[in-house]
């Protein structure tokens, strides 16, 4: 590609702002993992200067001047697909007033201070008037961003590009017609306690483990690593610098070989960027729900199946010879699949997962339009629960307090969830039919063949596509429950009545 004089000038801002948001990212892991306590005050300065200059640098109006030159000297397929997201960036960024963004700052810090404090005191009270705040800000945000109609599908947008209200509404509640009466009938199938209780899982076994099964997904330790922290997450600074976190229970093993596997999924995404992407926008998942999908398709359709079992179970008890020494793998692999009807998101399996994010989704809509008071949500948060899960929160921290979403004034960001599951159940049925024998290959711990079709299928397009044309691209079809609820359905129907 010959460059113009005006495409030079936009992409060496464009590197420049991505470098900007890689030295981000470096502030926003070390905050989560190693900062001394004392530091968090200068650390929170040091990156409100650095998100300053980046906004700063996005919104210049050189840049708009830059943008028009370099479309009138032509631009290659690559070029297009780098300016247009660019330029949805920058527009959402320069849509909104600085008032309102600082106005929104402010909200959200107070926000999470009053969660805090009516979670201790097990009482929704006294957090509503900072969610009413953070409401109305975000309904003057909507409208300042624009929308037709619908205000939030302009927050929607900020998470999932593309997606629509009209297009999400009839796929998620058809799901919870298809998942709400599964779950009334597998529910609590299964030991509910496990044969392992009260013994030690050892620290260093455990991390030994996940870091043999990143290994064995395909993760580069040479381009990136695997720490601690107490609410996992992946970052990092470039497609050649990835940080996982995992969080060690000794008295459990879940919590790090599901975390470390789902943040692996997210981890192998952004280490499947193409070179010639890095410092670019098209270095990206093209939307949270799509990055989702590659941490659930390796902790849940991999993690939880049989195949990956059969191979990982005698190695795992051969690290943990006292915990696991004399529990079958039946009786271990009926723990990883047990399901029950939680009332806590964050706790719940493969089939009432969903129902979780259909009841804060629908409360989102409502709240949003006005139509349900801040007031009456409580209430509303028991009725749907009781509706959907067939389950009553004892109080608020169990309810309609557990989730920190809405301390921050997220909405729109749950959806996200749903649509990891539902594509990745598509993708992985889909590589299931392209590769023929990808059970026997789990069986062998051969996890490679899997991670190198959705390099090609997906990771290594970047964000060319938006999700939904990438899945449709990579399956031949766009978003649907029906692959989802035929993998619950061969996996939890049968022999369980
Ligand atoms: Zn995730």
């Amino acid at each position: 590609m010959r460059m113009g004089a005006h495409l030079e000038k936009l992409k060496s801002r464009i590197q420049e702002l991505r470098d900007l948001s890689g030295v981000l990212g470096l502030c926003t892991w070390d905050q989560e993992t190693y900062l001394p306590e004392r530091a968090h005050p200068a650390r929170a300065e040091q990156m409100g200067t650095l998100q300053g200059l980046y906004h700063e640098r996005l919104v210049d109006d050189r840049v708009g001047e830059w943008v028009a030159g370099a479309e009138a000297e032509g631009l290659d397929d690559d070029g297009r697909a780098m300016v247009r997201v660019f330029i949805w960036e920058r527009d959402r960024a320069r849509r909104v007033p600085g008032d309102l963004v600082r106005a929104l700052a402010l909200a959200q810090s107070a926000g999470v201070t009053a969660w805090r404090q009516a979670r201790e005191e097990k009482s929704f009270t006294g957090f509503a008037p900072s969610l009413e705040r953070l409401l109305s800000l975000r309904r003057e945000q909507a409208d300042a961003l624009g929308h037709d109609g619908q205000r939030y599908d302009a927050l929607l947008e900020g998470y999932e590009p593309g997606m629509r209200v009209a297009r999400l509404s009839p796929v998620l509640d058809a799901l919870a017609l298809e998942l709400a009466p599964r779950a009334a009938k597998w529910a609590d199938a299964g030991e509910a306690v496990p044969p392992w209780r009260g013994r030690r899982f050892p620290d260093a076994a455990q991390w030994r483990f996940t870091l043999r099964l990143l290994r064995d997904m395909g993760f580069d330790f040479a381009a990136g690593r695997q720490d601690r922290s107490i609410h996992p997450f992946t970052g990092g600074t470039h497609p050649l610098d990835v940080r996982l976190t995992t969080k060690v229970d000794e008295g459990n093993p879940f919590p790090a070989l599901f975390g470390s596997l789902h943040e692996g999924g997210h981890g192998l995404y952004e280490q499947g960027f193409q070179p010639r992407d890095f410092r670019t926008p098209l270095a990206a998942a093209p939307s949270m729900g799509l990055h989702e999908s590659q941490s659930r398709l390796w902790e849940n359709l991999v993690g939880r199946s049989r195949a990956f079992w059969r191979h990982y179970y005698p190695l795992l008890r051969h690290e943990l010879p006292e915990a696991l020494g004399d529990v079958p793998e039946e009786a271990f692999f009926a723990q990883v699949n047990r399901v029950s009807r939680s009332l806590v998101r964050t706790e719940a399996d493969e089939v009432t997962y969903n129902l979780h994010i259909v009841l804060r989704y629908h409360l989102e809509l409502r709240l949003l339009s006005g139509d349900l008071t801040v007031a009456d949500l409580p209430e509303a948060w028991k009725e749907r629960m009781q509706a959907l899960l067939g389950v009553t929160p004892r109080n608020d921290v169990e309810g309609v307090l557990q989730d920190i979403h809405w301390a921050w004034g997220e909405f729109g960001y749950f959806p996200t969830y749903a649509l990891g599951n539902l594509y990745a159940a598509s993708l992985f049925a889909a590589a299931r039919r392209a590769l023929g024998h990808l059970d026997d290959e789990l069986g062998r711990g051969e996890l490679l063949p899997l991670r190198d079709w959705l390099r090609e299928n997906v990771h290594q397009l970047g964000y060319r596509l938006n999700a939904e044309e990438l899945v449709r691209r990579a399956t031949g079809q766009g978003l649907q429950d029906r692959d989802f609820i035929g993998y619950l359905d061969e996996k939890f129907g049968a022999g369980r009545g």
